[in-house]
């Protein structure tokens, strides 16, 4: 029994550490790709994509929507699934990146 529980607790241990040296060396590399994230803010907090549901402003339907979080640009159009018109959709995102909203307006 005591040798299992040893054998679990350096399993453990090893686990630990090596997600220790994962996290520093990921971060290292993440700040010197990424270098809009904020320091002490780990990237994976953040989702690089989010669902969200809006209505459509031109034929009121119920839609879903992929937010891609690693575009800058916080604006971008996409066909209504429903009636096909063009909506813009912009998102708003907080200073570490979260989306907050998305709003939908016309384009004509
Ligand atoms: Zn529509």
């Amino acid at each position: 029994m005591d040798e299992v529980k040893r054998d679990k607790a350096q399993e453990l241990e090893a686990l630990r550490r090596r997600i220790a040296d994962l996290d520093a060396h990921s971060i290292d590399s993440l700040y010197g790709l990424e270098p809009v994230y904020e320091p002490g803010k780990g990237p994976g907090d953040l989702l690089p994509e989010e669902f969200v549901a809006v209505q459509c402003p031109y034929c009121g339907e119920r839609l879903e929507t992929r937010v891609d979080l690693t575009n800058d640009e916080p604006s971008y159009i996409e066909d209504c699934q429903v009636c096909c018109r063009p909506i813009e959709f912009t998102a708003e995102r907080d200073d570490g990146g979260a989306l907050l909203a998305v709003k939908v307006q016309r384009v004509d």
